[in-house]
């Protein structure tokens, strides 16, 4: 599933065709079960600029309006000089970018992704019900202990993984965070000691950034950036998706299920 490195590449690379004028859309006919509002008047429109906050992307359009683009598991966006023929493309926007014809599409094979086009209020909402995003400057050290001792009887990972708290984690960025604060994903957040949170919130750049400068973490028919290509981050990981533990290199990684997601951790570096 794309996480926030992920989007985050995503929107870079989108933002290499901006300003891009609309000329013509079209979509797929079961597009209805990712685009949730009426998707009008884009002709003659232009995309000003793409922004994100957590795993949401946010193309800021000419008129105020906003399209706002979840990716669910396995959506993607693609930028291409042809029309876009991959299977499962359920939007494609037709456009123009300093003179040059650009196609722009949504894929998403398993359709699990989410799409808006809304007034500027109704973006704003939107993205409201989201945390601080991980790599805002407002998501500062005292916003993440407030929000991590919010619910003391939750499992730490499941805490992390809370959009409405901290916008953009996804379940190898929880895993890495606890194995890189050596903390046990299936504590509970009461356990916690304040040394801990704060290795916890220092661990959460070191998993974000080393992710983010590979451009994004791929595994087994995933995330691909707008070229469709994969990216190298799964190289930084340290117990997820791991048989041995990369920060001590001897221990076997433990494997449980939490809140329905696989759980990785090292049994000898993290207590
Ligand atoms: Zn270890």
């Amino acid at each position: 599933m794309p996480e926030l490195p992920e989007v985050e590449t995503i929107k870079n690379q989108l933002n290499l065709v901006t300003p891009f004028t609309i000329k013509s859309f079209a979509r797929s006919n079961v597009s209805d079960s990712i685009i949730h509002t009426k998707i009008d008047k884009l002709k003659g429109k232009i995309i000003l600029e793409v922004q994100r906050k957590g795993k949401m992307l946010n193309f800021l359009l000419s008129d105020n309006r906003h399209i706002l683009s979840h990716l669910g598991m396995t959506g993607g966006w693609r930028i291409s000089k042809e029309k876009v023929i991959e299977k499962h493309t359920h939007l494609q926007l037709t456009g123009e970018c300093d003179g040059e014809k650009i196609y722009i599409a949504y894929v998403d094979p398993r359709r699990f992704g989410h799409m808006y086009l809304y007034n500027k209020k109704d973006a704003q909402n939107k993205l409201n019900e989201l945390g601080e995003d991980l790599k805002s400057p407002d998501f500062t050290y005292s916003y993440f202990k407030e929000k991590v001792l919010k619910y003391p009887e939750r499992f730490i990972k499941v805490t992390l993984l809370d959009q409405s708290l901290f916008a953009g984690t996804g379940n190898y960025i929880a895993n890495e965070i606890c194995a890189r604060a050596f903390v046990l994903p299936h504590r509970k957040v009461k356990s916690l000691k304040e040394s801990e949170i704060k290795k916890l919130y220092k661990s959460v750049f070191i998993v974000i950034d080393g992710a983010t400068e590979t451009g994004g973490t791929t595994f087994a028919g995933g995330y691909a950036d707008t070229t469709g290509s994969v990216g190298g981050g799964v190289n930084h990981l340290v117990v997820f998706y791991q048989k041995i533990c990369q920060m001590c290199r001897r221990n076997e990684v433990k494997k449980i299920t939490l809140g329905q997601r696989g759980t990785y951790y090292c049994p000898k570096c993290q207590n």
